[in-house]
């Protein structure tokens, strides 16, 4: 979507990633680190800086207590993340348990890793889960189940009650809960984020993965974490090590300075994305869009059935090449093509004047 948004010179809505700037202290550490000749590989597993401000921030924000040499692994962004830890847990045949729609990535993963994956759906408009249907999809085969919350792209974040339920079968089932958290600090109306590892029976058997992408606005720097038990961070380090040989030194430098922000850092950051959701929201519902309310990460789901088209895809070629905007088909989300075509997500990780640009090219849709 993004390189069809670019041939159209579309206003990109599709992929997450910001158009303003980073933070200016944060450029600036990473300048600094390159100044001071940081610039030679890191400790494969991670810098130690930068592991003691990974250990430091979840300490402060969690109460939680890792060990930065047997427990810390940092990597080329949660991408990396995601695919190292799998790859480290899974053996071909196991089995995957995946909510939909979920991010693209962890279909893919799976297939990498020679696993199955089970989906389970998470119904609009609230994207609950029914949990009958959930422990259906565990058998003696399942390795894992892969959680994201906040969620891409439906805006949820699981409750205390709903992850309380997948720990439950995580523990009956004997398997790993393998969090993608890269949204936790972007939160609306209140919503807290609790990483599933802090709730009883789950610190030895979750993964949790993250990065400093979404947080700090820095999607290109490509440097993210795991945190895992020692024998599981062990796994995890061998595939890590083979895969990348490590991120950035200078940048993970830097992550030294964001990850010792203060949690005002953190408030302001959720703030700014609530206006622009509010923004977006708006201007969606005035062109005539159904759009279900994120209450985490930075996208909107709307329905567009009662817009006319065929489907997602013929409907977002048409917002590319005949309004300039592009967004991205809700199909992508699900496994079979033929499901979420009712869905488009849009995303609002932008400046106010494109978010002011797409409301009036939306608009036109009117009119079409
Ligand atoms: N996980 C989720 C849920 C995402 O939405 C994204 C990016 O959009 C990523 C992971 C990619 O993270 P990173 O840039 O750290 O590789």
């Amino acid at each position: 979507m993004t390189r069809l948004a670019v041939r159209h010179e579309a206003i990109n809505l599709a992929q997450g990633f910001p158009d303003f700037p980073a933070p200016a202290a944060l450029k600036s550490a990473a300048a600094q680190a390159i100044d001071a000749d940081l610039n030679q590989y890191a400790i494969t597993w991670g810098a130690k800086p930068f592991r003691d401000a990974i250990a430091a921030k979840y300490q402060r924000t969690y109460g939680m207590e890792f060990d930065p040499e047997r427990e810390i692994t940092v990597c080329c962004g949660a991408t990396e993340g995601m695919i190292a830890s799998l790859l480290a847990v899974l053996d071909p045949g196991d089995e995957v348990v995946l909510f939909e729609p979920f991010y693209e990535n962890y279909g893919p993963d799976t297939q990498l890793c020679g696993a199955t994956a089970r989906y389970v759906r998470l119904q609009a408009p609230d994207w609950s889960f029914d949990p009958d249907e959930l422990r259906a999809a565990f058998t003696p085969r399942t390795k894992a189940i892969i959680l994201n919350s906040p969620n891409n792209p439906t805006g949820k974040v699981f409750s205390r009650e709903e992850l309380e339920c997948i720990a439950g079968l995580c523990q009956e089932f004997d398997c790993l809960a393998i969090t993608d958290e890269i949204y936790e600090h972007i939160l609306y109306d209140g919503a807290v984020h609790i990483p599933i590892m802090t709730l009883p029976g789950m610190r030895n058997r979750s993964i949790l993965v993250n990065s400093m992408s979404k947080t700090y606005s820095v999607t290109g720097w490509r440097v993210g974490w795991v945190l895992a038990p020692p024998d599981l961070t062990d796994s995890v380090r061998k595939v890590h090590d083979f895969l990348t040989v490590g991120a950035a030194a200078p940048l993970q430098q830097a992550g030294v300075y964001a990850l010792g922000l203060p949690e005002s850092y953190y408030g302001q950051l959720s703030q700014e994305y609530s206006a622009r959701r509010d923004h977006l929201v708006a201007s969606l519902q005035a062109a005539g869009f159904k759009c279900f309310i994120p209450r985490g990460a930075y996208y909107v789901m709307t329905d567009i059935k009662s817009l006319g088209f065929a489907d997602d895809s013929s409907f977002v070629h048409h917002l590319i090449t005949h309004l300039g905007v592009a967004a991205v088909p809700g199909s992508s989300f699900f496994s079979h093509v033929s499901v979420g075509t009712q869905f488009v997500r849009f995303c609002f990780c932008k400046k106010y004047e494109t978010l002011e640009m797409a409301r009036h090219q939306l608009f036109r849709l009117k009119s079409k």
